[in-house]
């Protein structure tokens, strides 16, 4: 007998559709996707941060959760060596060069990511290239909104496609 789809398990393989509130150890609200649409992924890939993947194996549509990811299982430790010394004439003229502005800048591997600025000492400026989570506890307050079957294209791909997944651009069966 076919099984139910409300009946389905969060578990490898699967699509998990989840609404999500991420707080900060002081309960301050660094992201949320409530009363938006839910965040679909596919189970079991490390597409979302390893100790909220594990609190959500084995759950079902409707179920809610709180969880709380520690570093390790969230964004990593804090890594001192993420910390690099800049000349300030390396920046834009114009950029504000200021304890805690975060800027986009482009890894050597070419990559975008979030730099911030950690310390300025007169034309030395450190920078901070961990993750702005890294370091950090995760309080997730989490609500299950579905379960379903992965395509077989979505494991392929790894990723889920369709509403609340990758809306991606590219051309399919081109990655
Ligand atoms: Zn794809």
């Amino acid at each position: 007998m076919p099984t139910p789809k409300s009946d389905l398990l969060a578990s490898d393989g699967k699509v998990v559709a989840i609404y999500y509130t991420l707080r900060d150890a002081r309960g301050e609200v660094l992201d949320s996707n409530r009363g938006k649409k839910p965040l679909a992924y596919l189970h079991g890939r490390g597409s979302i941060v390893r100790g909220l993947e594990r609190a959500l194996e084995g759950k079902a549509g409707g179920a809610s959760l709180k969880v709380e990811v520690a570093p390790a299982d969230g964004y990593g430790e804090h890594d001192p060596a993420g910390l690099k010394q800049v000349k300030r004439s390396q920046f834009p003229p114009q950029a504000r060069l200021e304890v805690g502005v975060r800027f986009a800048a482009r890894g050597e591997d070419g990559q975008a990511r979030q730099v911030r600025v950690h310390a300025v000492d007169g034309d030395t400026i450190t920078i901070d290239l961990n993750h702005p989570l890294a370091g950090q506890a995760l309080h997730f307050e989490v609500t299950v909104a579905g379960v379903r079957e992965a395509s077989a294209e979505e494991r392929e791909h790894g990723h889920v496609h369709g509403p609340g997944g990758h809306e991606h651009g590219h051309a399919h069966g081109a990655h």
